[in-house]
């Protein structure tokens, strides 16, 4: 089968699998993405991208349209359980293995790190009380290396509705601490959104919340002064 096959990159793996997705039908999503974390075999963030074990590349066509089902809008409860029992017996690990440890370098841990993420926890914490009647239940920050373009990310599991955690950008980090409050009071918005049952957007109500917070309502920022242009997630 050519380039296809266990060696396949994850390049490759990736645009293959949004094709045959899109073939069957998928819905439209502002981005897709793979991974190889098999906590969570498929979510949709906070912008909207959906996020799919990249094992399911390897799938059969009955198991990628159960997942088609799964993420249509309109689909009845009933069928969506069912859908998601289709795809989540479909063994992802045998064809994409957790990537290795020692390939994560951008994603290792840093000096300082352990103080800036209690730093955003007490943030979280502090907004919590300040804006959102301390209803938000805590949430795991990450640090990433890896996003360039967005300042913060919140992600959602698509399973249940539940925020599992905020990404914050490494990158933006560097940007000062008071820009790094409104981003994560932006994706305190989003976070809210996800516990309230409301769809995860940009929309009336995340511009609703945000002006009532005190932030942009809008989803994309301008950092500094004529610099480059950056997504907040
Ligand atoms: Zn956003």
């Amino acid at each position: 089968m050519g380039l296809w096959g266990p060696d396949t990159s994850p390049e490759t793996a990736e645009v293959v699998l949004q094709r045959r997705l899109e073939a069957l039908g998928m819905p439209p999503f502002k981005g897709f993405a793979t991974h190889t974390n098999r906590t969570v075999m498929l979510s949709v963030t906070g912008e909207g991208v959906l996020r799919l074990h990249r094992g399911y590349a390897w799938a059969p066509d009955r198991v990628l349209s159960a997942i088609v089902r799964y993420v249509r809008p309109g689909t009845r409860r009933a069928t969506r359980r069912v859908a998601e029992q289709e795809f989540l017996s479909f063994p992802v690990e045998a064809h994409a293995a957790p990537r290795r440890p020692s390939r994560r370098g951008a994603e290792r841990a840093l000096p300082g790190d352990a103080a800036t993420l209690a730093r955003l926890a007490a943030l979280h914490a502090r907004y919590n009380a300040e804006h959102f009647a301390g209803k938000l239940p805590t949430i795991r920050f990450r640090l990433s290396g890896r996003m360039r373009t967005r300042l913060g990310e919140l992600a959602v599991d698509a399973q249940t509705g539940r925020a599992l955690e905020i990404a914050v950008s490494r990158v933006h980090l560097r940007h000062g601490w008071t820009e790094v409050e409104q981003t994560v009071l932006h994706e305190m918005v989003h976070q809210w959104q996800a516990e309230s049952s409301l769809s995860v957007d940009h929309g009336v109500m995340f511009r609703r919340k945000a002006r009532a917070v005190g932030i942009e309502p809008t989803a994309r920022r301008h950092l500094g002064r004529g610099g480059p242009r950056h997504a907040a997630g």
